[in-house]
């Protein structure tokens, strides 16, 4: 079911020259499919992992009703609606602490923030909506509390027996301590994506090597190392590789038989010296696309094997802002997938453009721009200048992606666009 020619097959009713962003993401997305070896890690080890497993939580969190405010703990009964209410303070509870008795009618206890509710009280007074306290008793004013508030119940966290956490969720900061608050000390994580890549092209130089007449330094494979390592992936620099057959079949071979997804830049467009794509389709099953996009129109997926090992392909044009495009808007989500991950879709928001952006329908164009919150308040939008395929300046000045969707024509200053925000707070 899963072979790439199926999968054609199921677009063969789209123009060869222009496959939809969304059918050509819908593709992939079937294809691939995720690893499934899952070692044990250590809690902070596993920050940023892939949690392959449900994580059920042993124990109610937090473990016993506790004060959420230093003040006195007492029976919401002895409250009156209209008078103040004078109670004995029958002892002092501290965090870590707890009173073993059992609160009697007009007491209370004076208590800090996370210390056990005792016996018989369900509200705390917090200490600055008190009045007249001392040793022995306090004066509670009327309406200062309700019964009830102020009370952290046992479990409203997490409860014991239910999953805290579900597999596929990718380990943030806030979940380390999660789990920390369950007392769990390992826990189990698919291993790490192996992804290879390489860029094509005679005209490139790496960095380090002099730069000969009509040649550019390789910036992809810093790009690409950049947005790999992010997302989480163990990275097989593979350096550039010429335009030539043989050094082409050796890379592709290699980077298979090493990685479980292969990343090219270069050679899948219509050049004479594009011998990239002839190399793909013989070591595999490989679709060629031009997808109704800008950046990024030509673009090569499928699998590719040797020596009976196989990798997913991911080949991606060479223009450098084409591969970002490209890498975030069809790699990624594949990627996280084969990861196990399960992917929140990205948030998208939307935006005023202060300026007009020419936009012919029938393709998706994703523009580089800058998010941020115009006086009114609004998020306002800027295209950060010339939008060139080569122009990796427009993505690096960027902090959002503007997307201009497939049937969308030119936008007017003012109007809304949707944005897609490169970072958020984690
Ligand atoms: P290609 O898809 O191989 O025809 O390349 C398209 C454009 O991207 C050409 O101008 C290439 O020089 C440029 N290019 C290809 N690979 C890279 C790279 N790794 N770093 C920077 N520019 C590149
Ligand atoms: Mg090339």
């Amino acid at each position: 079911m899963n072979s790439l020619s199926h999968l054609a097959s199921l677009v063969s009713g789209y123009d060869p020259d222009a496959l939809p962003v969304a059918q050509a993401q819908h593709l992939i997305g079937q294809f691939v499919t995720p690893v499934t070896a899952v070692e044990k890690l250590a809690l902070r080890s596993a920050l940023d992992r892939v949690l392959a497993d449900d994580l059920v939580s042993p124990i109610d969190v937090p473990p016993h009703d506790n004060s959420a405010m230093d003040g006195y703990a007492l029976r919401g009964a002895d409250l009156h609606a209209t008078q103040p209410v004078t109670l004995t303070v029958a002892a002092t509870v501290l965090a870590g602490g707890g009173f073993q008795g059992t609160l009697g009618a007009g007491e209370c206890v004076r208590i800090m923030t996370g210390a056990p509710m005792p016996a018989g009280c369900d509200t705390v007074v917090p200490q600055e909506l008190t009045q007249d306290a001392s040793e022995t008793a306090v004066t509670i004013p009327p309406g200062a509390v309700k019964p009830g508030d102020n009370r952290r119940r046992q479990g409203e966290d997490l409860q014991a027996g239910k999953p805290a956490l579900r597999a596929g969720k990718i380990l943030r900061p806030a979940d380390l301590g999660l789990i920390a608050s369950l007392g769990i000390a390992e826990v189990p994580v698919y291993r790490r994506l192996r992804v290879a890549f390489f860029s094509t092209g005679d005209e490139l130089r790496s960095i380090g090597e002099p730069l000969d007449p009509g040649c550019i330094y390789d910036s992809n494979r810093y790009t690409l190392y950049g947005m790999l390592a992010r997302l989480g992936c163990e990275v097989i620099d593979m350096g550039v590789v010429k335009d030539e057959p043989a050094a082409l079949e050796a890379a592709f071979r290699s980077a298979c038989e090493n990685a479980d997804a292969v990343i090219t830049s270069g050679g899948v467009s219509v050049g004479d010296a594009d011998y990239t794509k002839q190399m793909m389709a013989t070591l595999g099953e490989v679709a060629f696309w031009k997808i109704a996009i800008r950046p990024g129109r030509p673009m090569a997926f499928g699998r590719i094997a040797s020596n009976g090992r196989s990798a997913y392909l991911f080949g991606l044009p060479g223009n450098p802002v084409a591969v970002m495009v490209a890498f975030y808007f069809f790699a990624r989500d594949a990627l996280l997938r084969m990861m196990g991950a399960y992917a929140e879709p990205l948030p998208r928001l939307q935006a005023v453009s202060q300026a007009p952006i020419r936009k012919k329908p029938g393709r998706t164009e994703y523009q580089r721009g800058m998010l941020s919150a115009g006086a009114d308040g609004r998020a306002t939008v800027r295209i950060t200048g010339s939008q060139g395929s080569g122009i990796l300046r427009s993505m690096s000045e960027a902090n959002c992606m503007v997307v201009l969707h497939h049937e969308q024509g030119t936008v007017n200053a003012g109007d809304l666009v949707e944005v897609v925000p490169f970072d958020g707070l984690l």
